[in-house]
């Protein structure tokens, strides 16, 4: 065989494969046009025969009991490699099937017709067979090629119904990973192409417009847009319907992305202007380079999807791959996964606890829950990363039901211990909206044992800014458990005074972006003292979050701030580390005298903790 022979042979064989017929169970669309074959013929064979590497298998058969014999000496293995209609009247008399297997079982005519796709592979023949020689009449043959016709329609179309879109009829996304894959054989390795993603609509309008108007808004919004995007690109281009509400296109070799996105930008502005929908949808495109050989379809069409995405907030909605945005993206839903399976496991969370200190006292009042996660490979997440990317999806109950419930048990340990504190927990915007979170944490309570007012549950003040309504009916009910609300990062928000003012918060716990740099900033300290008056004012007790330093935290005294959280007095620390630190006031006591004055540091250390109860549990374990 010559090395064009072997190449083609090779593309033959692929050809056939892709179309998934080998070793497929018989079907009557198939069977039917054998039957009229071997009875047009009036021969007992007949067979849809293909070509495989060294076999002949059959599709379908009548009057044959194999299911496949030898390639080599058989017809239609001839008929495969000449792509020609092969008639032999007598086989005993044909000098290169005398010898064959189906001579010696008795066959002595045979007629096929090439199977031929419309790239001109040829997969095998249609074919007739007899036991007694025979002529053929033209006549005959025309039928032949007609039968093998009907069989290679057959073929084709239930090949076609997996790979077009019905609605579309644009060739969908498998037919694009499979023309990736050949474009890739095809063109030169190395070759910097462009694939290019349109997308309609974003998942809000999509499921906004689902939702206002009848479904065949959504149909038609696609029909019009495949029309366009087909009149953009002209005939010679191919246009893949890849998802839903999205395009997929690649551009011709040798186009480069300078060129190419401003061309995108000012074909999508027009194609918005003279758009029906264009005041309810914002299409976006995205564009990802690849280099042909080394790409992969399915993950350029991820890489396009995520550019698209990224398009919906940029000026112009066409937006180009980015390794880097993509990589955060990812990050991002691979954590929220991985959160989940830490949701139920047992040693990736845990919560650590920071105190809070009674200004005017010194003492230890309460302490903040804060939660920390270690991922099984990536180490320890901050929740400045994970708790942003759960609240925003399903978790946010889940987690806070979490640690709600172990911080109710540590309470509970402590208590015991006669520790008796304030325990703080952070709870998600979202948390406000489920409508049994006041039963839930009554339950809780109620499970450890615990009065009400040992938990204050703290929400930022854009938490309850995102749906004012319905947060403040929560608070409301929780307020009315007898549990203690603060609101956190207090100044971050637009709450508004009047807001404030209806609020059943306890407290008010000033953000740490205020409490940072404080030392020498004129101005920040008279906005500080402001919002210390104003909080007061309105019945709150007020916390500084962020006290590094003791000159901050003098400040905080003479403005009368009631309370201090922050690294001066003690990191976030691990429920041992929290209890020694208790039992330890020098820990503080030293943080505190190295950056104050003298007489001042040592007013505060003597009325700093430990708190009554505290010493008294301390004598109480001394004692044991
Ligand atoms: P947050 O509720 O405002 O918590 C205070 C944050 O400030 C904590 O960060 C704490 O470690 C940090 N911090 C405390 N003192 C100082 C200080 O002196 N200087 C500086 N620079 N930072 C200080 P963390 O633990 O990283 O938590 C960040 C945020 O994550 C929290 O802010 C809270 O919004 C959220 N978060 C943490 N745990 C939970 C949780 O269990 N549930 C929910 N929903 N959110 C949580
Ligand atoms: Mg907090
Ligand atoms: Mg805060």
């Amino acid at each position: 065989m010559t090395i064009s022979c072997q190449l083609n042979e090779a593309r033959r064989l692929e050809a056939l494969n892709k179309l998934n017929l080998l070793d497929t169970p018989p079907s009557d669309a198939f069977d039917r046009i054998t039957r009229m074959a071997a009875r047009l013929f009036d021969l007992p064979i007949a067979a849809v025969s293909l070509t495989d590497a060294d076999r002949q298998w059959f599709k379908s058969r009548v009057g044959v009991e194999h299911t496949s014999i030898p390639r080599l000496h058989a017809p239609c293995g001839e008929v495969a490699d000449s792509s020609r209609v092969l008639v032999i009247p007598d086989m005993l008399d044909d000098a290169l099937f005398r010898d064959s297997p189906l001579a010696a079982s008795g066959i002595r005519y045979y007629a096929g017709a090439p199977l031929t796709t419309i790239d001109g592979h040829c997969l095998g023949a249609m074919c007739v067979l007899g036991t007694e020689p025979r002529e053929t009449t033209q006549a005959e043959l025309d039928i032949l090629s007609d039968l093998a016709a009907m069989v290679m329609a057959q073929i084709e179309m239930q090949h076609a119904l997996g790979r077009v879109d019905p609605l579309s009829g644009l060739p969908n996304r498998n037919q694009f990973i499979e023309d990736f894959q050949d474009m890739q054989r095809e063109r030169p390795a190395g070759e910097q192409r462009l694939a290019v993603l349109i997308n309609l609509a974003t998942p809000d309008q999509i499921s906004h417009a689902a939702r206002a108007l009848n479904p065949s808004f959504l149909d038609e919004l696609v029909i019009d847009s495949a029309a366009w995007i087909r009149a953009e690109t002209g005939p010679r281009r191919k246009v893949y319907h890849v998802a839903a509400m999205q395009f997929a296109l690649l551009s011709e070799p040798g186009m480069s992305l300078e060129r190419y996105v401003p061309i995108l930008e000012e074909k999508l502005e027009v194609g918005v202007s003279i758009s029906k929908m264009r005041f309810v949808t914002t299409p976006s495109i995205g564009v990802t380079p690849f280099d042909v050989g080394t790409a992969d379809g399915l993950n350029i069409l991820r890489q396009a999807q995520s550019a698209a995405h990224d398009a919906i907030d940029s000026p112009t909605h066409v937006a180009v791959y980015s390794a880097v945005e993509d990589r955060a993206y990812r990050r991002r839903f691979n954590l929220l996964n991985d959160f989940a399976a830490a949701l139920i496991g047992r040693d990736q969370l845990r919560l650590v606890y920071q105190p809070r200190i009674d200004i005017a006292s010194g003492a230890c009042v309460g302490a903040e829950a804060l939660l920390r996660w270690t991922h099984p490979t990536l180490g320890a997440i901050g929740p400045g990363e994970f708790i942003p990317i759960i609240e925003r999806s399903g978790l946010a109950q889940a987690t806070t039901e979490w640690v709600l419930n172990r911080a109710l048990r540590q309470q509970q340990a402590w208590r015991k211990a006669g520790l008796e504190l304030q325990l703080s927990l952070n709870v998600s915007a979202s948390n406000l909206m489920e409508p049994d979170l006041a039963d839930r944490v009554v339950a809780g309570l109620e499970q450890y044992g615990l009065p009400p007012e040992c938990l204050e549950l703290e929400i930022t003040e854009s938490a309850i800014m995102e749906q004012p309504l319905k947060a403040n009916a929560m608070l409301e009910a929780l307020a009315g458990t007898g549990v203690h609300l603060a609101i956190d990062d207090f100044g971050t928000g637009y709450s508004s005074l009047s807001y404030l003012q209806r609020m059943p918060a306890n407290v008010v716990k000033i953000d740490q972006s205020f409490i940072l740099g404080l030392e020498d900033d004129h101005r920040q300290q008279g906005l500080v003292r402001t919002m210390i008056t104003m909080s007061q004012d309105l019945g709150h007790r007020v916390v500084a979050e962020g006290v590094e330093r003791g000159d901050v935290l003098a400040f905080l005294r003479s403005a009368g701030c009631d309370e201090a959280q922050g690294y001066l007095f003690a990191r976030p620390l691990e429920v041992e580390a929290f209890a020694a630190w208790c039992r330890d006031s020098s820990a503080w006591d030293d943080a505190v005298a190295a950056s104050i004055p003298r007489r001042e540091a040592r007013a505060l250390c003597s009325l700093a903790r430990p708190n009554a109860s505290l010493a008294a549990s301390r004598r109480r374990h001394q004692s044991r």
